[in-house]
């Protein structure tokens, strides 16, 4: 299994390098900022939404590694889905991140997986689920949100 977590690294370090939808969404329904004291990673989120679907999404901010990587794989993976199935997407993210050993829903998290190997590291999980309490944040109407 050595060699998966190469490839996971490496996925990272790829979306840190060049995030995607790292961009200011300037017709944004939605926007919330996210902050992480324990890392100082700090976030903000737009959201497109139009009749109950992410039209378009992006993201700005600074912080590690993981914390990029991460919201430039939820962008990936919610652009273009119903708010449903991004609660169903959320839900499976914080369950694998959260849960070490639980079952992974693959269906629903596909490359998202990548990022299953951080709940090793419990002073991680902050740094990667900010993105997606961010995201939820802008969603149900709030402004900010800190990892707290
Ligand atoms: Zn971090």
């Amino acid at each position: 299994m050595a060699g998966l977590s190469d490839l996971y690294q490496e996925i990272l370090l790829e979306h840190n390098s060049k995030p995607r939808n790292f961009k200011k969404v300037d017709d944004a329904s939605q926007t919330a900022d996210g902050y992480n004291p324990l890392c100082g990673d700090q976030i903000t989120l737009y959201l497109k939404v139009v009749d109950g679907v992410i039209d378009d999404v992006g993201f700005q901010g600074s912080g590690c590694a993981i914390s990029r990587a991460s919201a430039s794989m939820m962008t990936q993976s919610i652009k273009g889905q119903s708010l449903e199935k991004v609660q169903e997407i959320f839900e499976a993210f914080h369950y694998m991140i959260t849960e070490p050993g639980g079952e992974i829903d693959l269906d629903t998290l596909g490359d998202l997986e990548t990022l299953s190997g951080i709940n090793e590291f419990p002073t991680r999980i902050k740094c990667a689920v900010l993105a997606w309490h961010t995201m939820n944040a802008a969603l149900s109407g709030e402004s900010e949100v800190t990892t707290e």
